[in-house]
């Protein structure tokens, strides 16, 4: 399962991160997800809590925002999102990457991240 793999990588990025500071709990993990990565909130959910048993970060909860997609048309300079199509025969297609302006072929701007936007510690006093 990619998503595994991608928060494999979130995970030892935010340990790796809090090495050295002092708290004693995380509370939080803030997750930024780009619309064109096609990464599934709920796989990516379920991987946290089983990669995060037994390190500082079990028992956090995370947040995953998603980023709508913003692309560039080098035709005529159309920039925004794509557009989606809300039919239900569309839902599992993916989008295809074509101005909805000209038709035109574009280049992705966001929507391809995935990073760590902040991270909630709580320390006792
Ligand atoms: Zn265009």
């Amino acid at each position: 399962m990619h998503e595994f793999s991608v928060m494999q990588g979130v995970v030892s990025a935010v340990l790796s991160a809090l090495e050295g500071r002092s708290y004693d709990k995380v509370v939080s993990v803030k997750l930024v997800v780009g619309e064109l990565t096609f990464l599934a909130k709920e796989q990516l959910r379920f991987a946290f809590h089983v990669l995060t048993e037994g390190t500082d970060l079990e028992g956090a909860s995370i947040d995953i925002i998603t980023k709508k997609a913003v692309v560039r048309c080098e035709k005529c300079g159309y920039r925004g999102g794509l557009r989606v199509d809300d039919d239900p025969r569309y839902h599992y297609a993916l989008p295809v990457f074509l101005c909805p302006k000209c038709g035109g072929c574009v280049e992705i701007v966001e929507g391809k991240e995935c990073f760590v936007e902040s991270v909630v510690l709580e320390k006792e006093e």
